[in-house]
């Protein structure tokens, strides 16, 4: 589904991928574990095509086509999604005039009929109930003066609405309390954990994968992915630190 190859990229010319290589196939959820600063964010970012993120070597394929080729709309209507570690917040568009907005276009771009008010407020309802967001939430403007869990479980009912094939998930967990973290990793799998589907899972804590459970697991360090293994990796690395497991 995602192929990785030699990616180099740089923000203001300051080198920060430098050679990473990764695959990920339908069906599989990779976790990304690894120090502050080693580039996590800035792979969400060029995979999302954000401004400002040079891609200077290296290919990135997605579903077999050229994801540079692709402008950031064409990448989500293709099927890709991402949920970042500060959701944006947008004063006067409510969260459900957005992601009508957001799940037409992307339909109309694959040649697929829009949704209307109604069908597309039981899409909503439903998604939201499975993420346990009150449906108060999504008439408010989008993120705004919602807690960090709200964010964050509002960030996962987009992803039930848009139903990418691809995820990419930047900290999902982080500013979660308990509770949150079982609902937002129950969602996860719920939406996410099928044969045509695969996930990135960025995060720092094991917690989460206790709930969403990793096929594999890598530790990003200084812009490669430095060492990959399974569930346990992640276990031991919570156990001894990074410097410890790169160390071996
Ligand atoms: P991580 O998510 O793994 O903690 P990031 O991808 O956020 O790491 O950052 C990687 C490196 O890029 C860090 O050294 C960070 O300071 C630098 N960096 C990130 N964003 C910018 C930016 N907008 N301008 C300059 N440097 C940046
Ligand atoms: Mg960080
Ligand atoms: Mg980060």
């Amino acid at each position: 589904m995602l192929k990785i190859e030699n990616l180099h990229a740089e923000i203001d010319g300051k080198p920060i991928l430098k050679g990473l290589s990764l695959e990920v196939n339908a069906g599989e959820i990779h976790a990304i574990m690894g120090p502050n600063g080693a580039g996590k964010s800035t792979l969400a970012y060029v995979l999302g095509g954000r401004p400002g993120y040079e891609v200077t070597q290296g290919s990135v394929t997605f579903n077999g086509k050229d994801l540079f080729e692709m402008e950031p709309h064409e990448r989500a209507a293709a099927g890709m999604f991402l949920g970042f570690q500060y959701p944006v917040e947008i004063p006067g568009v409510s969260n459900v005039q957005f992601l009508r907005e957001a799940l037409n276009s992307q339909r109309k771009a694959r040649g697929e009929e829009p949704l209307s008010g109604g069908e597309f407020l039981k899409l909503a309802k439903e998604k939201a109930a499975l993420l346990k967001l009150d449906m108060e939430m999504l008439k408010r403007n989008v993120n705004v003066g919602f807690s960090g869990g709200e964010k964050k479980r509002n960030e996962m009912v987009q992803m039930g609405i848009l139903d990418p094939a691809f995820a990419v998930l930047d900290e999902t967990d982080s500013g979660l309390d308990i509770d949150a973290l079982k609902v937002v990793g129950e969602g996860i799998n719920a939406i996410m954990r099928k044969p045509d589907k695969a996930v990135m899972l960025i995060t720092h804590y094991q917690r989460l994968l206790d709930y969403v459970q990793p096929d594999f697991v890598h530790i990003l360090a200084a812009g490669r992915i430095v060492k990959t293994g399974d569930a346990e990796l992640a276990k031991q690395l919570e156990a001894e630190g990074y410097d410890e497991v790169m160390a071996a």
